[in-house]
Order: structure tokens, then C-alpha cells, then sequence
């Protein structure tokens, strides 16, 4: 409900590609959202990656254990964009969920995200 003004150079939602076979764990550290069974978007506050399984921690205090799975429920609704509704309680911002919008997933074109995972940005 912020009613600021989004200071936002046009264009900010420019589409990006990513591979359909990217690995799961680099999606979501990418995007930092999680569809939960519901059909809810958290946004992800932190990711603990254990081996082959991951803790996330969402910004509404839950938590999820996942696998890194490429056909794994989760992985599906992000690339087909299932989930319906965003928590309340994440607050998640609207740039993040246009920039979530404007990602393609490919089979043939668009980033593996392998190098990308070291760190996450200022
Ligand atoms: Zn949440």
C-alpha cells in the first residue's frame, strides 16, 4: 500500500531469459520469491543451502525446506507464473514482481545462472 512515488527509469522491467533447466536454487536466489502450496508468492529473506536441500526463510517469518529439484512443484509454478496470489505479509515490492513478470524461462536461450550466485548485490 506505499504510496510513493517509484523513482524508476523506463524500461526497468526489461525482459531477461533464463534457461528452464536452470537449477532451482539459483532461480530463487535470483528472484527471491517462493510459491507456496497455496498458491501464495513469499518473498524470500534468506536461503540456506545444505548440499541438496535448502532452508528459506520468507519475510513472514515462515520457513520452507526444499530440494533442488528441476521438476520439483515449486520450480513448475514459477516458470508457468501459477501462483495467484502475494502475501500480505511479505510485503513483497511491486519492482520485484514486474520483474518477475518479465522473465522468460527458455529451453534453448537465456542464462544458466551458475556464476551468479556468489553475492547478492548491494
Ligand atoms: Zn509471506
Amino acid at each position: 500500500m506505499a504510496a510513493a512515488t517509484e523513482k524508476k527509469p523506463a524500461g526497468s522491467a526489461k525482459i531477461r531469459y533464463y534457461r528452464k533447466r536452470v537449477r532451482l536454487f539459483n532461480l530463487i536466489d535470483k528472484i527471491k520469491l517462493w510459491p507456496s502450496r497455496t498458491g501464495q508468492l513469499h518473498g524470500i529473506r534468506t536461503i540456506t543451502v545444505t548440499g541438496d536441500m535448502a532452508t528459506l526463510t520468507t519475510h513472514c517469518n515462515k520457513q520452507f525446506v526444499i530440494r533442488n529439484s528441476l521438476n520439483s512443484r515449486a520450480a513448475r509454478w514459477l516458470r508457468n507464473k501459477w501462483a495467484v496470489t502475494v502475501c500480505p505479509e511479505c510485503r513483497v515490492p511491486a519492482w520485484k514482481l514486474e520483474k518477475y513478470a518479465a522473465t522468460r524461462f527458455k529451453r534453448h536461450h537465456g542464462s544458466m545462472l551458475e556464476n551468479d550466485t556468489r553475492h547478492p548485490g548491494p
